[in-house]
């Protein structure tokens, strides 16, 4: 596949970026199941990044799903390409010196660890966006708590498919204590912004 192909050194680094915009790039993984909160919280948390004029973008779930991931379901290797793609996505905007957030249920702790060896230590957050399955059963905003249980959505997060916690976030958000604002200001504090 890859034969024949020169990695091309770039004519302006990584570092060079993160001087001239005076911020540090980073990946924020939002991680936790379906209605759990990360794609609020991360968009909440992007408008109020982007007001204080630092560069931000949301990579989110559903959006790329339609678009770079629209080839893929919910199985598990499809889960694993999933999160690839969207690391090395994530890794293009860290180059580029923006904060990132990617907002996916990432179920798996492997796929999570995969991402988090693409780039430097200090890069890689992983936020765990934490709430029990009753409660987002409960919030269930696009109803696929109530699909997922009556069967018409196969392997769902947390009715049919597993979720693997992480084991040692750099950030817990709990979503059942803290309201979407407490959680922005939260991240904005821990990431000295
Ligand atoms: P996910 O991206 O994890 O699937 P969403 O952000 O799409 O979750 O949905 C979370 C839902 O829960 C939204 O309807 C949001 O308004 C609601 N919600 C209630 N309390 C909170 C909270 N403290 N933090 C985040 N979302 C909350």
């Amino acid at each position: 596949m890859a034969e024949n192909i020169v990695w091309h050194e770039s004519s302006v680094t990584k570092e060079e970026r993160e001087e001239k915009s005076g911020q540090k790039s980073v990946i924020l993984w939002f991680t936790g199941l379906s209605a759990s909160g990360k794609s609020t919280i991360a968009n909440a948390f992007a408008r109020e990044v982007f007001n204080r004029g630092k560069g931000v973008y949301v990579l989110d779930g559903d959006n790329i799903r339609h678009g770079l991931n629209k080839d893929l379901g919910f199985d598990e290797e499809s889960r694993k390409e999933n999160i690839r793609r969207i690391g090395e996505v994530a890794k293009l905007f860290v180059d580029a010196g923006q904060i990132v957030c990617t907002a996916f249920i990432s179920p798996y702790r492997q796929d999570r660890e995969v991402v988090r060896q693409l780039v430097e230590d200090e890069e890689f957050l992983e936020v765990y966006v934490k709430a029990s399955v009753e409660i987002c059963e409960k919030r269930d905003p696009k109803g696929l708590y109530k699909k997922a249980k009556a069967g018409e959505i196969p392997n769902f997060t947390g009715v049919s498919a597993p979720y693997e916690a992480p084991i040692n976030p750099e950030i817990i958000l709990d979503t059942e204590q803290y309201s979407i604002e407490e959680c922005v200001q939260q991240l904005i504090k821990e990431l000295n912004i």
